[in-house]
């Protein structure tokens, strides 16, 4: 059989002990695995070409390449027209496939070298080759394509003008909800779309290391973007209001009385008492009096859980979270009531502090306590696991 070699070296492979392996070994061991799995694409590539210059698929009942590579190389559709590609346009490119059969550059700057190729054409091209692949020895692939986009610039302005036209074009997101009430997100930008909203989620996304993933960090930037939008309230009016989150919630929901049904979020599914808590905690409230076959008896004023006055207070004193070690400035709190309104808290200044959105959800949702230390300090202090009632200082207390 052709592949014999191969096949002995992966048995080789397969029957090796990694578990001692140092991870600088096993970070060399693994570079010279891509390094290798570069070269054998060069050699993948070399047959597909002659493969496709011969038509071998039509030959074996299919009616394109990229459908062959797709059923035959279990390809997903994009990564067989790259393939495709690179079969392709690497003839014309003799420094390239040099430096892909030695495996001195991978396979995806191949892929983006041979993208040029198709844009710009082998003339174009064959000019700039020897400098894309010096530049290939040092970027990852997708710096080097910036590389080729400047290229693509210099050489065609028109053809990249139509390119970011087509990428407009295809634009979208879908917001998704599932049956469980979660949300899923998905999308595609243009460069500047993308861009624009990159820059904004960074100025949101906190620069604090914490034990969130740059994911989680984007996702809370995200959704931060959009309340700060709501809070404004510079959005247009919908239905005669401004737009608004609201939750429909019995007081007994919020006093956590036994057997209380769930609060109700607009759009969403219903939440439990401790969420409605947080956001009852400082919100706009209208009281509903409902009558005996719950119809509405009585609707009251709205009014702020922390008026206006007191907000300005707690800007003046607390100056942003009050959660120990946080720096969240005041545009990013919410008030919080020490012991909640609902449970007879005073709505004043000694029973009140400002908390960042995620610190405030550890408290209501994650069992967090807040209380004032001797000196006016807040400590914060986290149920010990598996021990009821007991709780530890976890965090030194910041002074204000
Ligand atoms: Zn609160
Ligand atoms: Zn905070």
């Amino acid at each position: 059989m052709r592949s014999e070699p191969l096949r002995g070296a992966l048995f080789e492979l397969e029957g090796e002990d990694i578990d001692p392996l140092t991870d600088t070994t096993l970070a060399e061991d693994m570079v010279e695995l891509r390094r290798t799995m570069d070269r054998l694409e060069f050699q993948f590539s070399r047959r597909l070409r002659l493969f496709s210059k011969r038509r071998g698929y039509a030959t074996l009942g299919f009616v394109s390449l990229i459908s062959w590579l797709r059923r035959a190389c279990r390809l997903m559709p994009g990564a067989a027209m790259q393939h495709s590609e690179v079969a392709r346009n690497l003839p014309s490119l003799p420094h390239t496939s040099t430096a892909l059969a030695s495996g001195d550059i991978g396979f995806h700057h191949a892929a983006v070298i041979a993208r040029s190729v198709t844009e710009l054409g082998a003339d174009a091209v064959a000019a700039e080759e020897s400098r894309l692949v010096r530049a290939a020895h040092n970027l990852d692939p997708k710096y080097l394509s910036y590389l080729t986009r400047r290229l693509r610039y210099s050489i065609d302005p028109d053809g990249t003008l139509a390119h970011s036209n087509d990428q407009y074009d295809y634009r979208y997101v879908h917001l998704s909800q599932t049956l469980d009430g979660v949300f899923y997100l998905d999308g595609r930008l243009d460069a500047e779309g993308g861009a624009t909203l990159r820059t904004a989620l960074n100025a949101l996304e906190s620069n604090r290391l914490d034990e969130r993933s740059g994911a989680m960090r984007r996702a809370d930037a995200m959704v931060e973007m959009a309340r700060k939008q709501l809070d404004a309230g510079t959005l247009p009016e919908v239905a005669g209001q401004k737009p608004h989150l609201s939750v429909i919630a019995s007081t007994a929901t919020l006093a956590k009385a036994p057997g209380a049904p769930a609060a109700d979020l607009e759009w969403s599914q219903p939440i439990t008492a401790d969420a409605a808590r947080r956001l009852a905690c400082d919100s706009a409230m209208t009281r509903v009096v409902l009558g005996p076959s719950s119809e509405p008896i009585d609707v009251g004023r709205c009014t702020r859980t922390i008026p206006p006055a007191l907000r300005r207070a707690l800007v003046v004193r607390d100056r942003g979270c009050r959660f120990p070690g946080c720096d969240r400035p005041p545009d990013w709190c919410d008030g919080h009531h020490l012991i909640h309104w609902i449970d007879g808290g005073e709505t004043a200044l000694s029973n009140t502090c400002l908390l960042c959105r995620r610190h405030h959800r550890f408290v209501h949702e994650l069992g967090w306590r807040l209380l004032w230390g001797d000196e006016g300090e807040m400590l914060a202090i986290k149920p010990e696991l598996g021990i009821h009632g007991r709780f530890i200082p976890v965090a030194p207390p910041l002074m204000s």
